[in-house]
């Protein structure tokens, strides 16, 4: 990166997270509509779908030739073996994903994973070549107890893997009782939240200024210009509303509007 580049930030992302959702040919359809959506437009960010695996590499298959990245919304973190039901980096990266979602609160809560475990999925999706993004974020109790800070802090020194850079690392502020719920933080709080990442990734990352911190919780098109134009905000990780594709646009579309 040069140091141009430096100053001016990194390109911003937006990532759909489909979750358990259109996985089947109403998945691929969505991508289709998405990439048919943004072809003549100049985005002042990149695009990633991150589809249930099963139809990956027809969603990578539905958007190569545009501006839009496949991902996966999880791996393990061995390369093979007996785990039954997971799928490898390699896996994945064969289906198509440049880009794989770990520690999202939903594993973290659904799976019991932890901060080493989501740690080692994320080193095996960086060893791989692949760009891991790391979901952080407090709970409802958590923040009530003033204890956000903290958590963000821990959970940045536990998941993130010694060697992370900038170019490898997306981060993902999510709050977990801002997910899915129609609830958002105030932008002070935002602002707050993602000045204290950015603050923690110095010492661990490599021109830690360059890696894309997202928000995550509740974006659709109301509120992402407001959120995408915090300080320290690169980008948003979308669920519910990025399972339509106007709305996915438009989120995008918010960013330097
Ligand atoms: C998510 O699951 O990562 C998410 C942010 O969901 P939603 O946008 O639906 O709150």
């Amino acid at each position: 990166m040069t140091e141009t580049e430096f100053d001016t930030g990194p390109r911003p992302l937006i990532a759909g997270n489909w979750k358990m959702n259109a996985g089947g040919a109403d998945g691929v359809a969505l991508a289709s509509a998405v990439a048919a959506g943004i072809k003549g437009k100049t985005l002042g960010c990149d695009l990633l779908l991150c589809p249930p695996a099963v139809i990956l590499s027809l969603v990578a298959g539905a958007v190569s030739g545009s501006a839009i990245g496949a991902g996966a919304q999880d791996c393990h973190a061995n390369a093979s073996g007996a785990h039954t039901g997971d799928l490898s980096v390699g896996m994945l990266a064969d289906a198509g994903a440049g880009y794989i979602i770990v520690g999202h609160s939903e594993r973290r809560a659904d799976h019991g994973e932890g901060d080493d475990v989501v740690c080692a999925k994320a080193k095996a999706t960086q060893d791989a070549g692949l760009i891991a993004v790391i979901c952080i974020g407090e709970t409802e109790a958590e923040r009530d107890q003033g204890d956000t800070l903290s958590v963000l802090s821990q959970q940045i020194a536990g998941s993130v893997p010694k060697g992370a850079m900038a170019a490898n690392t997306v981060i993902a502020y999510e709050p977990v009782w801002a997910i899915g719920t129609g609830r958002t933080p105030s932008v002070a709080e935002v602002v707050e939240a993602h000045a204290h990442i950015r603050g923690e990734l110095k010492g661990k990352i490599g021109q830690e200024k360059m890696v894309r911190l997202l928000y995550g919780g509740s974006v659709k098109p109301e509120n992402a210009q407001e959120l995408l134009s915090v300080a320290n905000v690169n980008g948003a990780l979308v669920g519910g509303a990025s399972l339509n594709a106007g709305n996915f646009i438009a989120i995008a579309e918010a960013i330097n509007s």
